[in-house]
């Protein structure tokens, strides 16, 4: 979808609540919000898809077990704020936003693939009510028509929030399990990319049940601050 109709897209999924970032009344991210969303467009890591001062075929950033990752955004602001908005008041319409902005601005994936999301752990989804990465994954297949696969299961777990890479690394380990068949070509579907470490745990529970090839798409990366690491 050309990023021109993210606008139109935008009107169609109205809601009562306003803009999630500026309380604006009106559609869940408006237009002045969603015009600073910072799209990841010039170049980034071929691999994972991190944004860098120039092309590359590998970083330091990539994601152990995923053939190739995509992100629509860095995670500054308007994201974390819909995200929030989605994930902690229950705002669903923004995962069709969401969808709408990755669809407009990552090509969909190879003839073949499947969509699957990455499940939240039994207490968390039962506490949520719904798993924002399931939602925002169906209405990606539809934009994409790509079907999804809802195949993989999480176990209880710690929360992540908070955690350094090392800690998230070893409270996912292991987390995952494939429930019953799963694609030979998985995408992986989440929110946010943060250190990648809940992906690569996914992928390798993919990988074990028998898929040959997970790549990933996410709306937004955590970028690593500092001189250098960012592009535009
Ligand atoms: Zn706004
Ligand atoms: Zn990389």
């Amino acid at each position: 979808m050309p990023p021109g109709r993210i606008g139109t897209a935008l009107l169609d999924v109205l809601i009562g609540d306003g803009c999630a970032a500026c309380r604006m009344p009106g559609p869940p991210l408006c237009a002045d919000c969603t015009a600073l969303m910072p799209v990841i467009d010039g170049h980034a890591c071929r691999r994972c898809g991190h944004p860098w001062p120039d092309a590359r075929d590998a970083c330091p950033q990539c994601i152990a077990g995923v053939a190739q990752a995509r992100q629509a955004v860095r995670y500054e602001s308007p994201v974390p704020e819909a995200v929030r908005a989605l994930k902690d008041s229950r705002r669903r319409a923004l995962a069709d936003l969401i969808a709408v902005i990755m669809a407009a601005h990552m090509a969909g994936p190879a003839h073949g693939a499947v969509l699957v999301p990455v499940p939240l752990a039994p207490a968390r989804h039962a506490d949520r009510g719904f798993n924002q990465a399931d939602l925002i994954a169906r209405q990606l297949g539809r934009l994409w028509g790509v079907p999804v696969h809802d195949c993989l299961m999480r176990h209880d777990g710690p929360s992540q929030r908070g955690s350094g890479a090392g800690a998230r690394r070893a409270q996912v380990a292991g987390a995952f399990h494939a429930l019953g068949r799963v694609p030979l070509h998985a995408v992986l579907v989440d929110d946010v990319v943060t250190t990648g470490a809940t992906l690569s745990a996914a992928a390798r529970a993919l990988r074990a049940a028998g898929c040959a090839r997970v790549g990933a798409v996410s709306l937004a990366r955590v970028v690593l601050g500092g001189a250098g690491t960012r592009v535009g």
